[in-house]
């Protein structure tokens, strides 16, 4: 990838919050990172838009980036560069790459949140290794994913919602189906579920996990059946791509071991024939979202260099 002639200006849109960096230099070293509430307003992301022009002028008043790398969650069309449909932000065939390139003047890549937070992860982080099929699971308040052969990401628009596909137990779903894996194994699940059964308020599945520690029976109960949903997520996933590396990242992978040892015990015991994968936690932690904005800018910038280079 080429090196960027400038700084690097990287927004990370979430359903809540934008995070938003500047990366300088051939490492792409992050400065400091902003994070503010998400403008949430018409369905073309006019007022998204006008946010993220805001916050460029506040990161770099002085100067224009080289390219901009953007990212955002639901359904991305990476190719035609816009927000298919993002429930949270409201946001429907959204053409947020070429309004934020105009009301710039510089390239604009647009990625999906978590498809290129993994590719960062398999470049820069935990990586591929010798792995020819490898899935990046992110379990937080949701569950999402994303898979790669020979190092290619699946990125068709809606690919990786492996926190929509049902399992058994599972419950009605703020997406309106009934039975989503997210519902019983996402951080915010297992907190919920614990909190249900026993009336008890926890900080979060964290609390959980150690409550089990301490023999807590609900708790250790609560967290086996998340884990038993998530290999009867992930079974599919090995079936369909004969993933031979799970990378688990989001909030529950701090669990490290104690998220990872049932898990590999639970697929053992439902893959019969098929090879149980390596499962490692992610390294790039709550950075490979930005890491992942900074590939999309540089990969737009190379195809803006090329399209110069064609015209000329
Ligand atoms: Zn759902």
């Amino acid at each position: 990838m080429p090196e960027a002639p400038g700084p690097l200006l990287l927004f990370d849109v979430g359903g809540t919050d934008v995070k938003a960096a500047v990366a300088h230099g051939p490492d792409g070293v992050l400065g400091p990172v902003t994070r503010v509430p998400v403008q949430v307003g018409d369905a073309s992301g006019a007022a998204l838009v006008e946010q993220l022009a805001g916050l460029a002028a506040r990161l770099l008043p002085s100067q224009r980036p080289a390219a901009v790398g953007l990212l955002i969650p639901g359904i991305v069309d990476e190719a035609a560069r816009i927000s298919v449909f993002a429930a949270n932000l409201g946001l429907r065939r959204a053409p947020l790459a070429d309004a934020l390139a105009a009301r710039l003047g510089v390239p604009v890549g647009l990625g999906h949140d978590v498809g290129m937070a993994a590719e960062a992860e398999l470049l820069e982080g935990a990586g591929a290794h010798d792995a020819a099929s490898v899935l990046v699971a992110v379990i937080g308040t949701g569950i999402a994913a994303s898979a790669f052969m020979d190092g290619r990401r699946v990125a068709a628009p809606g690919a990786g919602e492996l926190g929509h596909v049902p399992v058994p137990g599972g419950l009605q779903c703020s997406c309106g189906a009934v039975g989503c894996l997210e519902t019983v194994a996402s951080a915010a699940a297992i907190a919920r579920e614990y909190e249900r059964r026993t009336g008890v308020r926890v900080r979060g599945a964290e609390e959980v996990l150690r409550r089990g520690q301490q023999g807590d029976s609900v708790a250790i109960e609560v967290w086996a059946g998340a884990v038993e949903a998530l290999a009867f997520g992930l079974h599919w996933c090995i079936g369909l791509f004969g993933t031979d590396r799970v990378i688990v990242g989001g909030g529950l992978s701090g669990a490290g071991e104690q998220l990872l040892s049932p898990l590999r015990a639970a697929l053992a015991r439902r893959l019969s024939f098929m090879p149980v994968p390596e499962l490692v936690t992610a390294t790039l932690g709550a950075d490979a979202g930005l890491r992942g904005a900074r590939l999309v800018a540089l990969r737009r910038l190379e195809q803006a260099h090329a399209e110069q280079g064609s015209q000329s």
